[in-house]
């Protein structure tokens, strides 16, 4: 499959018309030097879980600085740990990097390279660069030294050619057991970076895997395959995380080592199986991983809060993963203004979630289409106006965006507001709903609320209020000043509508921090998710799934992507109108 890499327009491109960092500088100076006449660079996701946060940036910059300069980025998926990777993440994987507003060059998988890279062990063997090595995990580890003091080399060091090249060939041939042999580069045990080490380049596994079925009994280690995989699709800029850094001398000598443009054995053997090879050396450039405080982000604690059935799966809306937060009515433009807002830097520092939500904010209320709803429902009866009052109100979708277009939203004699929207006994510089005060109801007219209605308990069931007919929409006195507005659903007309209003997951800003003997799993928040039943105008109801509305003084809410129709409508809290942690926090 072959797409052109595109970034639609978004509101990054108002915010950050020319980005000036480091890697966009180096992408620059290469192809104003001619280093490369275009660029290309890939995103690759190991297929081990979903694509969370950390990942958006990862994917708006490699598709992101390809598609600024002309070039294409491929979608790669890092498939050699077969134990763990699963196909269910492969299709998780490019809906997120699609959503996202991104399309890749091509699609490929580390796998598709797994005869090259076997060549390119026997050609390291050949040129003593490689060795066959029969220690131990449990030895090879002890052999390694440590920080502070050399290793030593493996007895097996110094095989011969013949004797390497046979064994590997047996190895290939699923002769042995797991883990019962490696095939080893050949660098310096004394390396005082560890990568260098003699590095394993292949471990033996009978696994099945996902692509290549039973072909293979060994599988290629990550750094010699993810080297080699970009000098094979002639990635010019290979970016990637920090904790890589220390990976990078052991990345060069492996495109260095093998040397695919110079190596006919190893390129026929690709071409054959249509894959061209393109010659331009690829380079390493790491930068800063995102981290946001409040959640947690590691694969392997996502997969235990699944596993655990402490969310409701991966794309629970309280997930940090892209289809987590999709789900909770984070937009593709969000997560690039985010992107853009945090730059890139080589410092890895933990942001406040401030910025996400910020950036979700900002986007939401840039775009968003306004409604009413009541998520907290109290009736209100205007006894003034007729039992069968009916009429139909002309709203603006937008106050900022005119283009927005209007909306009808039905009044009448009955109507929902917010609970908290009245008090008996008012606290001082309460400015909404109380015995005997007027507020103006949005858009509508002003009421005055003349007796409250309770049951036998004494909790209140209804008002009776009174509408002032001369404050209605084009009287006279509609601009009367009153201290407050609220927000309004026609009980007669409201939808009923299960809300969902979703929290952090955490209590604590730093849940990965393992004080006390604790583990994120101790600070999970139990008011994460409350569920009500509200009711929201019909134009809200008949939302298409994933559409985001700002609930007017309550929040942002998206139509929930699987739940959701317009006859039983269900609405996700994206996020507040307000940072209501800052305070607490
Ligand atoms: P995790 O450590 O969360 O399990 P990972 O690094 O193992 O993630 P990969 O599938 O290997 O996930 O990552 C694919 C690409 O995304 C890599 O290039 C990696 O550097 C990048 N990436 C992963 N996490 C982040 C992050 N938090 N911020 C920026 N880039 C990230
Ligand atoms: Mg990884």
């Amino acid at each position: 499959m072959s797409e052109s890499a595109s970034s639609p327009a978004s509101a990054v491109d108002e915010i950050a018309p020319e980005k000036r960092d480091f890697i966009r500088q180096i992408v620059r100076e290469d192809l104003a030097s001619g280093k490369h006449a275009a660029i290309r660079t890939r995103f690759p996701p190991e297929p081990n879980g979903y694509l969370h946060i950390g990942h958006a940036k990862a994917i708006c910059l490699d598709f992101g600085i390809a598609a600024e300069f002309g070039g294409d980025c491929n979608l790669r998926l890092d498939d050699t740990n077969p134990a763990k990777e699963d196909p269910e993440y492969v299709v998780a994987i490019q809906d997120d990097v699609r959503w996202l507003g991104f399309n890749w060059h091509d699609l490929r998988h580390a796998s598709d390279y797994f005869d090259v890279l076997y060549l390119a062990g026997e050609k390291l063997i050949k040129q003593g660069d490689a060795f066959v090595c029969d220690l131990t995990p449990e030895q090879i580890r002890e052999y390694r030294g440590t920080l502070t003091e050399p290793g030593r080399n493996s007895p097996y060091r110094d095989r011969s050619v013949e004797e390497n090249l046979d064994l590997f060939r047996r190895m290939r041939a699923g002769e042995f057991a797991d883990a019962s042999r490696t095939l080893r580069a050949k660098i310096d045990m004394a390396s005082g970076n560890m990568n260098l080490r003699d590095p394993a380049l292949y471990r033996i596994k009978h696994v099945e895997h996902q692509n290549t079925g039973n072909a293979w009994p060994i599988y290629p280690m990550y750094d010699f395959a993810h080297s080699l995989s970009d000098a094979v699709e002639g990635i010019t800029h290979s970016l990637c995380t920090l904790e890589f850094e220390d990976h990078r001398p052991l990345y060069d000598w492996c495109v260095d080592k093998v040397d695919l443009a110079h190596s006919p054995e190893l390129t026929t053997s690709l071409t054959s199986k249509g894959l061209p090879f393109e010659a331009d050396k690829p380079r390493q450039i790491e930068f800063s991983r995102l981290n946001f405080n409040w959640l947690v982000m590691s694969k392997r604690k996502l997969l235990q809060l699944v596993e655990s059935g402490r969310v409701d799966g991966w794309n629970d809306p309280r997930m940090p993963t892209l289809q987590g937060i999709r789900r909770r009515g984070y937009t593709p433009s969000a997560l690039r203004l985010m992107v853009d807002r945090v730059g890139i830097s080589k410092q890895n520092s933990l942001l406040d979630i401030s910025i996400l939500e910020g950036a979700l904010r900002d986007d939401l209320d840039a775009h968003a289409p306004r409604r009413m709803g009541v998520i907290d429902p109290l009736k209100v009866v205007l006894t003034n106006l007729d039992a069968n009052h009916e009429e139909t109100l002309t709203f603006s979708n937008h106050p900022k965006d005119e283009a927005a277009g209007t909306r009808n939203v039905p009044f009448a004699r009955e109507l929902w507001i917010e609970r908290e929207d009245f008090a008996e006994v008012p606290p001082p510089g309460f400015k909404r709903l109380t015995v005997g005060k007027d507020v103006r109801l949005r858009g509508a007219g002003i009421i005055t609320c003349d007796e409250v209605i309770k049951d036998a308990d004494g909790g209140i069931v209804e008002l009776h209020c009174t509408l002032d007919p001369d404050s209605r929409p084009g009287m006279e006195g509609a601009n009367r000043k009153v201290k407050g507005t609220i927000h309004w659903v026609s009980a007669k007309h409201g939808v009923p509508t299960e809300i969902r209003l979703y929290d952090r997951l955490f209590t604590v800003p730093d849940p990965d921090s393992e004080a006390d003997g604790k583990t994120y799993v101790d600070y999970l928040n139990p008011d994460s998710r409350k569920t009500v039943t509200g009711y929201v105008e019909p134009a809200a109801a008949d939302a298409q799934p994933e559409q985001s509305f700002q609930f007017e003084r309550v929040g942002y809410f998206v139509a929930d992507r699987y739940d959701h129709t317009p006859a039983k409508p269900v609405f996700n809290r994206s996020v507040t109108l307000r940072d209501t942690w800052a305070t607490k926090a």
